[in-house]
């Protein structure tokens, strides 16, 4: 029998080693940032930004009913875009696809190397007139104040299409020729799916067996003061992005009158659906593609965080808990529920035939739409409630990109070279983008803007006082410029 002294000096062995082992750990965490050197901004041009202020007037705003359109707002901003960037509507090939959708295509010196492949969208949401008063400065205006540009699509992301060509229109004039093969894709009906404009951009190129080295797009961008414990910057780099499902969710009654009622009416039933799939969320993994931007960041933060992400092993319940605290990164650990319509009743008295909602769900990779449709009918387990797909665009998570290709290196040098101090990590992108629809293009997709946000920037985009610092769009501009020289460069 082994006595209670010995039981007793197995145990503390056995801490001291757990406790060796993290320590080991969390000491041993290396940091996989890259500081590159910084590299001296060009000089960007008043007229630079008028350009941006005047292309913020072009109200390009999409919509899911084609009639409401207006096809003129985004011809005059393509005639416009024209006069301003005379190098390269001289030098690079012009596709018009869907008749607003725009592919430039610049090409290489060696057409042996893939493209690479810069996007962006022209198109904008609208703007809610109930709250335009709130507007610093009128948001279809392209006016300044206080060193910031206002107006919609600062931000999302038409911002993205001027700094893009600009970059290029600068490569022109310098007598810049690129190794490989340049592109810019600008979908103009992203804010609505992408099924007209980066689809039929990607089909186009899927038709002509184009393979692309690497994407980029928009999803990240670089934050401050949003991760806690870090002072320095992060720029995000979305290497996936979540699925979208939407389902519907109906339950039909006898109706009558409410003075009657049966123990539960068609809103009863449904509720009590709605409330036990928010009560049951989906599972949550902190080994996933969501928390690789931990092992990014964790390196880099205080000790007690590279003790615990250095040691998920032990630390998961933990980490868990302390990430679930938070709606944005809940949301990277799991695929979310949230039921965003509901429809039922007419009348006080009368008791409701039907009752509807809609729930939208943004799906994790390594789940799917039809898991998740399993999962639903599982959880709330009342034959009462039909469920169904919406008619809305639905789509499967995207695939994960390597954040170790040297492609992500790419970007990853040229945001430090040009955002010096600023961390990088990989990240899963909570919303839909058309980088999506390039899968078939390219393994190597990156969704990354190079605009800065504060804590309090985020709800600018689609929301009110969207607006961009003239400094950072000059900064945008040259991160740009560093990344096609640094890929496709001799
Ligand atoms: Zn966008």
């Amino acid at each position: 029998m082994i006595s209670r002294n010995k039981l007793f000096l197995g145990l503390v062995i056995g801490l001291l080693i757990i406790i060796g082992i993290c320590l080991f750990n969390a000491l041993n965490f290396e940091s996989r940032q890259i500081f590159e050197k910084e590299k001296k901004h060009t000089k960007i041009s008043n007229q630079a930004i008028e350009r941006l202020k005047t292309a913020i007037g072009y109200k390009t705003i999409s919509s899911e009913n084609t009639n409401l359109i207006d096809s003129n707002e985004f011809l005059n901003f393509h005639r416009f875009l024209e006069g301003s960037f005379p190098e390269i509507h001289r030098n690079l090939e012009l596709t018009k696809i869907g008749n607003l959708s725009l592919l430039f295509r610049w090409e290489g010196t060696n057409t042996k190397l893939k493209p690479i492949l810069l996007m962006s969208h022209q198109d904008i949401v609208p703007i809610d007139s109930t709250t335009i008063e709130k507007w610093e400065l009128e948001p279809f205006s392209g006016g300044s104040k206080n060193g910031y540009i206002y107006g919609r699509g600062t931000l999302d992301v038409k911002s993205g299409i001027l700094a893009q060509m600009e970059a290029v229109e600068l490569l022109l004039k310098k007598g810049f020729k690129p190794t490989r093969t340049i592109y810019l894709a600008y979908g103009h009906d992203e804010e609505v799916g992408g099924q007209k404009g980066a689809k039929k951009i990607a089909q186009f190129l899927k038709n002509q067996n184009v393979k692309i080295e690497f994407i980029l797009d928009e999803g990240g961008s670089i934050i401050s003061d949003v991760i806690p414990g870090l002072q320095n910057p992060v720029a995000l780099i979305g290497v996936a992005e979540k699925g979208y499902l939407s389902l519907e969710l109906s339950v039909s009654a006898k109706g009558g009158h409410s003075s009657m009622p049966p123990s539960e009416t068609a809103i009863g039933i449904l509720s009590k659906a709605i409330s036990n799939l928010e009560n049951n969320p989906l599972p949550y993994t902190t080994d996933g593609v969501g928390s690789l931007m931990f092992d990014y960041l964790a390196p880099e933060m205080t000790f007690s965080a590279r003790l615990a992400f250095g040691n998920k092993w032990l630390f998961n319940p933990i980490i868990k808990r302390k990430l679930e605290q938070n709606n944005g990164t809940r949301a990277t650990l799991h695929t979310t529920i949230a039921a965003t319509i509901i429809e039922s009743g007419t009348k006080e008295n009368v008791l409701p035939t039907s009752a509807k909602a809609t729930v939208n769900f943004r799906i994790i990779p390594g789940e799917n739409s039809s898991s998740v449709q399993k999962y639903v009918k599982q959880i709330i387990n009342d034959n009462r409630v039909k469920i169904k797909k919406t008619t809305h665009f639905q789509d499967e998570p995207s695939g994960i990109s390597n954040p170790e290709s040297p492609n992500f290196r790419n970007i990853q040098k040229s945001i430090s070279a040009i955002f010096p101090k600023t961390l990088v990590a990989p990240y899963l992108v909570l919303g839909s983008t058309d980088a999506r629809h390039y899968n078939l293009l390219s393994k190597n997709i990156y969704r990354f803007v190079p605009f800065r946000l504060s804590k309090s920037d985020l709800s600018r985009m689609h929301g009110l006082n969207e607006r961009i610092s003239i400094k950072n769009y000059k900064e945008s501009i040259n991160f740009y410029l560093e990344l096609l020289q640094r890929t496709t460069q001799k």
